[in-house]
């Protein structure tokens, strides 16, 4: 076919993805001067990569078969805002041949190769016969036809044990089944063609030698249509779980220079075998030894971000300029690797169970600045939510430096530096992960994070005096927060400390909800002359300063930064120690069940009004501060039982209330 027809000049480009990917790709869109136009589900009216784009089209109800994998709706799209060109983003629609050659039977540019050599390379059975025939080195094993299971069982027989069972149309890890002995294999069989039926709509198999304990090696390569083809280095994504990629790096810490000359040979005279045009990756999985082809993905990776960060290159740049019909910009020689990078995945997920996603809204979303070697590639805000619906992958850090060891402290640091709430993430397992010694050794194959997973996992330490004093500081500092917002209170006028020693104490639990274990009690004295905590037997002086995101702790002489986000009881600190989740346990603010749900805030014991939080008509989240009451000579603050308005507040800084008196109406907002 004559590729004029295929790759072309436009303007205009549809963007066939969601999350972070749809995010990139717009971005380098828009610098080259293309328009852009996003697609949504209904579970995405209000994602961000829909408000990054000039225009956007809803497909459809959430179900990605509704809406991402609709190709009738997105060639519709196309058609109604003028796009000529479409971004398939990675997973999806993003190796789905029917799809590339949908687009272009409507006119438009599909952004990667044909449907030809995507039907070559898309099935593991096919492109390893391709490979075979090429000359590239294979892992042994079963590719043929032939589906019978006196075929397969003689393969397996023949390879030897262990085997892996393998989908043809397989991805992201599944339809694959590790087979140790012969008695395995049938049930193997059958169950991964299950899973492969399900997932792919295809039940053909191929059987492969399991390498024990494999490094997985991958190597980038980008062709033109005027017959270029480049191979831009190898990336090393042996942290896995379940043969999911976790974390990556470029370029590999395990090849010596030759090794890696000869994986890309290797690499340029696999997608040589199919004249490949775009971006592509030619994965191996190596015995320490050599290396063995295992598939082609031909698209754009997840992890083509590390690529970036050595070479130089903007991979969604050269996809487009070879979209358009252009030669490469480089040759093969004038491609230089240059420092390190390393890459982690940012999911909603639980970690401590079993990795379960997390869904909802996020309430909390602070990542580091990206500078200092730091790159982050983001598909969400805060306010944003994670729908059930689609990958839990929230984000990409990236760390470049000129060593594996500092872009590793970079990648660390700025995973320590992010606070991101509302949902749970497996940002502390990925800190925990790059930092195991083993990994930073590079004494890592793809069954580690298994192994390794109750260290991995394991429960943070104990909060020491630095955190229940940061808890303390926390909670004064949201308090004072709040009187500030209030012109007329006397804390504004006085800080928050009045005239004469007082006492205030406070509880806490490990963890958040109810929290568990034992409270921890701390007693704050303040007013008149230096605050002080009093922990078990010990008094300590402490000072604060608070500035964005946190404040400063002087504790025992030593100032140092603490990081605190406060929603409603919970807290949620990051000190010099690590990451610390407690729940404020406070007996006067809602915390019984009686309280949830009650909309009068009555005085749980007679006391003096000290201070008034917040103003008639304001709009309360749960747990936001209404008033403080001084009960014999201890300070609570009383806070709303839910999200509401507070209607009324019915008493004066300096009324003497009585037990059961009513001071304040918080009514809840409707649903
Ligand atoms: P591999 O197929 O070798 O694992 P990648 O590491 O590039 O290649 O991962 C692609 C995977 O990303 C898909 O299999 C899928 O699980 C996941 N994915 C697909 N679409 C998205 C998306 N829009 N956002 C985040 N992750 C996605
Ligand atoms: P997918 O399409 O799901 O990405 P792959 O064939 O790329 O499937 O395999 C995914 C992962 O499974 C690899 O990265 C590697 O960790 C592991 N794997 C694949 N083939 C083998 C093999 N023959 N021996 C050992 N591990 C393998
Ligand atoms: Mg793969």
């Amino acid at each position: 076919m004559d590729r004029s027809m295929l790759y072309r000049r436009f303007r205009t480009l549809l963007i066939a993805n969601r999350g972070e990917i749809a995010c990139r790709v717009i971005r380098t869109a828009r610098a080259m001067g293309l328009r852009t136009v996003a697609v949504y589900s209904e579970a995405d009216r209000d994602a961000m990569h829909v408000a990054l784009a000039d225009e956007a089209v809803l497909l459809g109800p959430a179900r990605a078969r509704d809406s991402y994998l609709n190709v009738e709706r997105l060639i519709e799209a196309a058609r109604k805002t003028g796009a000529e060109a479409v971004h398939p983003g990675y997973g999806f629609l993003s190796e789905n041949a029917d799809f590339a050659r949908a687009c272009l039977d409507a006119g438009l540019v599909f952004v990667g190769p044909t449907a030809a050599m995507m039907t070559a390379m898309g099935s593991k059975s096919g492109s390893k016969a391709l490979m075979e025939k090429a000359g590239v080195p294979l892992v042994p094993g079963y590719h043929g036809e032939a589906q019978d299971e006196a075929t397969l069982w003689k393969a397996a027989e023949k390879i030897g044990f262990p085997i892996l069972v393998k989908a043809s149309a397989g991805g992201g890890g599944r339809g694959m089944r590790i087979v140790r002995s012969a008695a395995e294999l049938e049930p193997a069989i059958i169950s991964a063609k299950r899973e492969a039926k399900a997932a792919f709509g295809d039940d053909r198999m191929l059987i492969e030698k399991y390498v024990d304990n494999p490094r997985h090696i991958e190597v980038q390569v980008i062709g033109d249509s005027h017959g270029n083809l480049l191979s831009l280095f190898e990336r090393e994504c042996t942290l896995q779980r379940r043969h999911q990629k976790v974390i990556e790096e470029a370029p590999s810490p395990t090849l010596n220079p030759a090794q890696r000359e000869a994986v890309c040979v290797a690499a340029r005279k696999a997608a040589g075998a199919v004249n490949y045009v775009g971006a592509g990756t030619i994965e191996f999985v190596s015995d320490g030894k050599d290396v063995f082809f295992i598939e082609m993905n031909t698209r754009l990776q997840v992890e083509h971000p590390v690529t970036e960060l050595i070479t130089g290159i903007d991979l969604v740049e050269w996809q487009l300029r070879v979209a358009f019909g252009e030669a490469l910009p480089l040759k093969q020689d004038e491609i230089r690797l240059n420092g390190h990078a390393v890459e982690a995945r940012v999911y909603a997920e639980n970690p401590t169970r079993n990795f379960m996603p997390s869904v909802g809204k996020i309430s909390t979303w602070r990542l580091p600045a990206e500078t200092g070697g730091l790159r982050i590639d983001s598909g969400y805000r805060e306010g944003d939510s994670v729908s059930p619906y689609y990958d839990a992958m929230l984000a990409k850090m990236i760390a470049w430096a000129p060593t594996r060891d500092v872009a590793i402290e970079r990648l660390n640091r700025g995973l320590e530096d992010s606070d991101v709430r509302g949902i749970v993430t497996n940002i502390p397992f990925l800190s925990a992960l790059i930092t195991h010694p083993k990994v930073r050794a590079n004494a890592i194959d793809t069954g580690f994070i298994e192994r390794e997973l109750a260290i991995l996992t394991s429960a943070p330490p104990a909060p020491s005096e630095l955190e229940l004093c940061a808890a303390v500081a926390a909670v004064i500092d949201d308090e004072r927060k709040a009187a500030q917002a209030e012109p007329e209170s006397p804390w504004q006028t006085f800080g928050w400390m009045p005239v004469g020693r007082r006492q205030r104490s406070f509880a806490f639990r490990v963890g958040h909800g109810a929290g568990h274990g034992p409270e921890l009690n701390v007693t704050l004295n303040y007013g008149s002359g230096p605050s002080t905590l009093l922990i078990g037997e010990r008094e300590l002086a402490f000072a604060v300063t608070p500035k964005d995101g946190g404040f400063d702790l002087t504790l025992d002489g030593v100032k140092s930064q603490v990081a605190a986000v406060i929603d409603g009881h919970e807290l949620y600190l990051r000190t010099r120690n690590g990451r610390f989740d407690l729940h404020w346990v406070d007996p006067f603010g809602g915390e019984s069940d009686e309280h949830v749900g009650e909309d009068k805030i009555t005085a749980p014991l007679p006391g003096t009004v000290v201070a008034v939080l917040a103003e008639a008509g304001a709009t309360l989240e749960k747990g936001a501060p209404i008033l403080t009451l001084e009960v014999m000579k201890m300070e609570q603050t009383l806070r709303a039982p839910f999200a509401g308005v507070l209607t009324a507040i019915k008493c004066k800084v300096g009324d003497i209330v009585q037990e059961g008196v009513e001071l304040a109406v918080v009514e809840p907002l409707a649903e």
